[in-house]
């Protein structure tokens, strides 16, 4: 039978309200094992859907419990997050826990950051360092042959569960080539994120991190794997400053990084601004304004020299999670602009709209007069990276 685009809109939906039913219940559960019985449903319903292909049932639930504002809300994220980055499988030796992880770099460079993909030597240079410093004595590990940046990360769950597929099939030989011909285009940022992504295995039940295993903290981790990885990345991010952060599952480790790549990228806007025009932090002023959608949607940053009303530079503090204009972001912002050394900083208190650019798109930043303006860097001798018009 033909399906209209009706039918199947009533089907998304009627699949969406058994997700909300289901979340709801696991939200309301006072019990473990009435956790068990809303869960194992709720997986079972998510599985269905994501092989399917049936996005759009997800989203809608999703969208449906984002509007009430509840708890059902972050079980439903929560559920579907854990059965797109992790499943069991049966294998020679029993079952087997696989795991999608990322490997998040901050970066910046007054060139624009490299995407690229891993050659041999590199990518068994990490495997190597993951394997010893990072995952557990048992673990198996496969991982893409590419150096992601955001924009070319999977997009959807469902995309996102076939690239944890797709690696699944690679834990013997640990590689997984990429199509680079399917990725986004970059877009450039003088401070940006880096990916490296694969999946790890490990019987089921047991320790697939090392700190799972309570020898060693993740703290230790941590440290043991930025120095160990230092050399690939110096490679890999030629004349570029960074930061390799602790590879831990996929959706978490996304997040991390777009938390700290925030004050990453204020740190790396005064060492570029200082480095680029010789003008000390002391005499740069920043300006920082909420800007709008129909709520807040993100604060931007306008950097200005001292004296000087023309905004040099501009960065964007994007609101995460349940932030809104009620968390106290602007003194998180405020304590980092000044912790690198800026000591004039201006809040204006108006709502700005979410300008951009009509040539290039690039977004407009605020100035100390209350006005968006585009951000031009002024002439210097050696040649401007940014792109400017
Ligand atoms: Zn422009």
């Amino acid at each position: 039978m033909k399906t209209s685009p009706s039918s199947r809109r009533g089907r998304a939906s009627r699949e969406a309200d058994r997700l909300v039913e289901l979340a709801e219940g696991l939200a309301h559960s006072g019990s473990r094992a009435e956790d068990h019985f809303w869960g194992s449903r709720l997986d079972t319903e998510i599985d269905a859907l994501l092989s399917g292909a049936d996005e759009a049932s997800l989203n809608t639930a999703l969208d449906r419990l984002a509007d009430r504002e509840s708890r059902a809300y972050e079980e439903l994220a929560d559920a579907i997050e854990g059965r797109v980055e992790h499943t069991l499988v049966k294998a020679s030796d029993g079952t087997r826990d696989v795991l999608l992880f990322a490997a998040p770099v901050l970066a910046w460079s007054r060139m624009p950051l490299p995407t690229r993909s891993l050659g041999t030597n590199t990518l068994q240079a990490l495997r190597g360092h993951l394997q010893e410093h990072v995952f557990s004595e048992k673990a198996d590990v496969a991982l893409a042959d590419y150096f992601f940046s955001p924009d070319q990360l999977p997009e959807s769950f469902g995309e996102t569960a076939e690239m944890r597929q797709a690696l699944m099939a690679h834990l013997t030989d640990g590689r997984l080539a990429v199509d680079t011909a399917s990725l986004n285009e970059t877009a450039q940022f003088l401070a940006d994120q880096r990916y490296v992504i694969g999946v790890v295995s490990a019987p089921q039940g047991e320790a697939l991190f090392r700190w799972q295993e309570g020898m060693i903290t993740r703290d230790e981790v941590m440290a043991a794997w930025r120095s160990a990885s230092q050399d690939v990345f110096t490679a890999l991010l030629p004349a570029c400053g960074f930061e390799p952060m602790l590879p831990r599952a996929y959706y978490v480790a996304c997040r991390d990084a777009d938390r700290s790549a925030r004050p990453f990228s204020i740190t790396a806007s005064v060492a570029f601004l200082s480095t680029t025009l010789n003008v000390p932090a002391a005499h740069l002023e920043a300006v920082v304004a909420g800007c709008y959608n129909r709520t807040l949607e993100e604060y931007r940053i306008g950097f200005q020299v001292t004296e000087d009303e023309s905004v040099i530079h501009g960065i964007v503090w994007p609101l995460l999670g349940a932030e809104d204009e009620m968390s106290d972001v602007v003194d998180e912002i405020e304590a980092t602009l000044r912790e690198a050394g800026i000591q004039k900083v201006e809040v204006l208190r108006q709502r700005m709209p979410m300008e951009y650019c009509e040539d290039c798109g690039a977004p407009l930043y605020p100035n100390a007069d209350g006005e968006l303006v585009h951000a031009e860097l002024p002439e210097t001798d050696e040649p401007a990276a940014q792109h400017l018009h």
